[in-house]
Formats: C-alpha cells, structure tokens, sequence
C-alpha cells in the first residue's frame, strides 16, 4: 500500500478501494508463498492498460466541445474484459480505476467468465438533448471502437448510461467495426438485449438482502428501507421491495431526498419511475406534487429505518451517517452503488455486527445479467424473463454463500466484505498462476 500511495497520491478512491480489499486478503494471501514469487498483488492492482483519450463533438448551437475520456481494461485472467461506462462531470481517472478494480472481484464472484474494466468521461449528459447525447456517444465510440469486441471488452452502463446511450454507442460501433454480435450489454429489447437487464442490479441487490435476512430469520414484510438515488439501481430496487410489502421510506437524487414514513404508494412509485426514467426530473417535483417532506441537498441516513440500501455513487455515506443509522436500529445495509460507504461507515457496521453487504457482492446481479447478455448473444437466442429472475436469483444466492463461506466469524456472524474479498480474489489468483507471468 506504501507503495502505491507514493505511486498514485493523487488517486484516493483508487487507493481506498485497493487498501480494503488488500486488508480482507491478507491472511489467505500469506498461506501462498507462491502468489509473493509471482508478484501477483501488483499486478492485480495495476490495470492491465489505461485508454485516455479525447473526445470532440458538436452542441446544438454549433460549438465545438471537448470531454476527457477513459476505458480502463483493468484484468482479463478469468473473461474478456468487461464493465460499465460512466458519464458524470465527477469522471476522473481515480475513480474509474477504482471501479474498474472492483468489478474484476465482482465479475469472479459471479461465476460467469468475465473480467474486469471500466470507462467514461466528464462529460455531464445532463441538460443535454437527445441530438448532443447522441453526438457524444458517437465520438466516444469512434475512438473506442478498435479496443473493444465480443471477446476482448464488452461495456455496459453506470451512472448517466443507460439504455438510450447504450443504444447509440452499439449503433457506432456497429458502423464501425462492421459486425453485429452484441459487443455492448444492455442493449434495447429489439436489437440483442436481454429480458431482466434493466432491473437486474436492483432486484439482485434485493435477492442478496433476502440471503441475508434469512441467515437471521427476519422478514422483509413490512420493513422500512432507506434507498438513495433514484436512477436504474435504485428504482427497481425499489420495484422489487414494495412487490415483497417492504416499505420503501426514502429516494434521492444529487438535489435531496424525499421522506415519506408510510412508504412509497404503487401510485407515487409510478410516478416517480415515470419523472425519472423518462423525464430525468428532480425530486423536488414529486414531493411538491405529492407535499411529503424533502431534504434539500440532504441525505436519507438520518430518518428512522430497518434496512438502509445506499444506491446513488461512492462515498455518499460517510461515519456520522453510518452512526445515525445504528443508533436508530438499522439491521442490514446492502449496497446497490459501487463503494458508496467510507472506509469509517463499513468500520462502524462491521463493529455492530449487524448484515453488511458491499457493493460488489450485494450489486453484482446487474454485471451477471450482463453475463447472461452474453451467452444469449452468443447463441443468438433470447430467454424468457422467468428464466433470466431464476438464474438471477441462483447468482445471487450463490454470490451470498461464497461470502458465508470465506467471510464466517468465529461466533457464526458473517463478514460479507472479507468473504467477498477472499472469494473474488482467490479466483482470480489461480487464474493468473495457471496463466503465467503476462
Ligand atoms: P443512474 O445514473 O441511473 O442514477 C444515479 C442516481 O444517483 C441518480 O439518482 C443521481 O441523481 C444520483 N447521483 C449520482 N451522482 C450523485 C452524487 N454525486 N451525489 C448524489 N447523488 C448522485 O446510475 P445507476 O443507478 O446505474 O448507478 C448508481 C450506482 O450503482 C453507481 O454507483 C453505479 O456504479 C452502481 N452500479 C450500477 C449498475 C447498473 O447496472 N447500472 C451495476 C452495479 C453498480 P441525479 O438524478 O440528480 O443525477
């Protein structure tokens, strides 16, 4: 970790995400003297190669913009390199490197044969027209074109890409490339998407949580949920809580956060799902239409609640907000977002005992339906949406025994992180040795 913080001093979200995971390892990776000859943490910590890159496009008054942009193919030891693209004015190389590390775990943990990468830039699609969004994802991909493929590195979504942006990136690189296998994850229904795809982070998110609850014997039948965000994670985490009687207490977006202490109605949660997803409104319209009470440029910790589901972005639940939440009672937190707890909030949950996901275990059910895309592409068949909820919950449930089983105290409570941790990374570990120094 010296090392790499004299290396990278500028990059702190790519360091916090190395510390924890090089933490949770430490004991299994000293049982492997082996690992130490292969000097095989630093090469799982440095990305396999960095693309930096710039983008020019045209707005719609004719001006010639510039964005900063990236595509980290961070390792390929057990599947092609694959991972979302983010577009935010916040993009920066620390934070694509982070995640970019983390979703090698994640994709191991999965059991699908997926590496790990991520990409994006600063550009900030919000306020944009579609014609700009459109001219955006053009440019962005007629540099990317050449260093993806249904083999080499498969991008998908993440914060500000979703299924519109998704489809023009596909569209160019289509053009490009001049072939037609699905090289994109979270394509529309009609061109090689698959069925589950929108939902599969927030349901699997969900999925894990009930793993976790019953581990406990708890119900989630009527249990208050704190949910942040209000983008793809969130709401259909959101979806798949109230069709279980769990009642959904708060949503946020980058301006507030709403707080309704009876839960969301079927009637408000429609039209939310419509204000965001079709509109990209804000908050503050639904409370002021629906008069419930919102936090301006508040968060959702602070409000009594059972279950807490951080799903908006990383680091948006700090110490205070982690002991606001135990001293009200919560019982599980499990991450939808990548890292959105700091390093003093998983301390506190860890030291309460209470069931703590992180995120790359408890979100990983988006990247294994993506996983899913891939196979059905590769088949050229398309599955039903029972089948793909049913492998969904499978991953889910056996992402959830990987980490009793690596993660188990010795008073029987669990440690999601080190279990996730162990089992994500001993997978990758004996990929690399079987592969050789490369
Ligand atoms: P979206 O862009 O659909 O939604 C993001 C939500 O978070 C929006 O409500 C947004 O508010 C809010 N948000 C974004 N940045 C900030 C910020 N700096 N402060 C406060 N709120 C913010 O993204 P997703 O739902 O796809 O992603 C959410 C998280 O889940 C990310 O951490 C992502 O990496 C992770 N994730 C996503 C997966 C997926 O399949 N999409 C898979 C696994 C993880 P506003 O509306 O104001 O922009």
């Amino acid at each position: 970790m010296s090392d790499l913080r004299s290396r990278f001093a500028h990059e702190p979200e790519y360091l916090q995400a190395v510390e924890e995971v090089l933490t949770s390892i430490e004991e299994v990776y000293n049982q492997h003297p082996e690992f130490e000859r292969y000097n095989l943490i630093e090469r799982l910590c440095i990305p396999d190669r960095i693309f930096t890159f710039r983008v020019s496009w045209i707005d719609d008054e004719g001006q010639v913009r510039t964005n900063m942009a990236y595509r980290i193919q961070h390792n390929n030891a057990i599947g092609p390199y694959k991972g979302g693209v983010r577009f935010h004015s916040s993009v920066n190389q620390s934070i694509l490197k982070f995640l970019a590390f983390e979703q090698t775990f994640k994709n191991s943990l999965t059991t699908l044969a997926m590496g790990g990468a991520k990409g994006g830039s600063d550009f900030s699609p919000k306020g944009k027209s579609n014609m700009e969004i459109m001219r955006f994802c053009q440019a962005y991909v007629a540099e990317l074109w050449r260093h993806i493929g249904p083999d080499t590195d498969v991008p998908a979504g993440d914060i500000g890409v979703g299924g519109r942006e998704v489809g023009f990136m596909y569209g160019m690189y289509k053009k490009m490339a001049r072939e037609n296998t699905g090289t994109f994850t979270g394509k529309g229904m009609e061109f090689g998407g698959s069925l589950i795809r929108p939902e599969a982070t927030g349901y699997g998110n969900v999925y894990f949580l009930l793993n976790m609850l019953a581990t406990r014997g708890i119900d989630i039948k009527g249990k208050r949920v704190a949910i942040s965000g209000s983008g793809n994670v969130a709401i259909y985490t959101a979806e798949k809580l109230m069709q279980l009687g769990a009642r959904v207490v708060t949503m946020s977006d980058s301006d507030g956060t709403i707080y309704l202490p009876e839960g969301l109605t079927q009637e408000q949660y429609e039209y939310l799902f419509e204000l965001k997803v079709y509109y990209r409104g804000r908050l503050r319209e639904f409370a002021e239409k629906y008069g419930c009470e919102y936090f301006d440029r508040g968060k959702p910790w602070h409000v009594p609640c059972d279950i807490a589901m951080p799903s908006a972005t990383q680091n948006e639940l700090d110490g205070d907000d982690a002991r606001a939440l135990l001293a009200n009672g919560v019982i599980a937190v499990s991450e939808g977002a990548n890292m959105p707890s700091t390093p003093e909030a998983v301390h506190a949950f860890l030291d309460a005992k209470i069931l703590y996901a992180p995120g790359k275990a408890a979100n990983a059910g988006g990247v294994a339906v993506s996983g899913l895309e891939m196979a059905q592409n590769a088949q050229k068949m398309s599955w039903t949406a029972q089948e793909v909820d049913q492998r969904l919950k499978d991953i889910m449930a056996n992402i959830h025994a990987q980490c009793c089983k690596y993660g188990q105290n010795p008073d029987g409570t669990v440690n999601y992180v080190k279990g996730a941790n162990v089992a994500g990374f001993m997978k990758v570990a004996r990929a690399m040795m079987a592969q050789g120094v490369l």
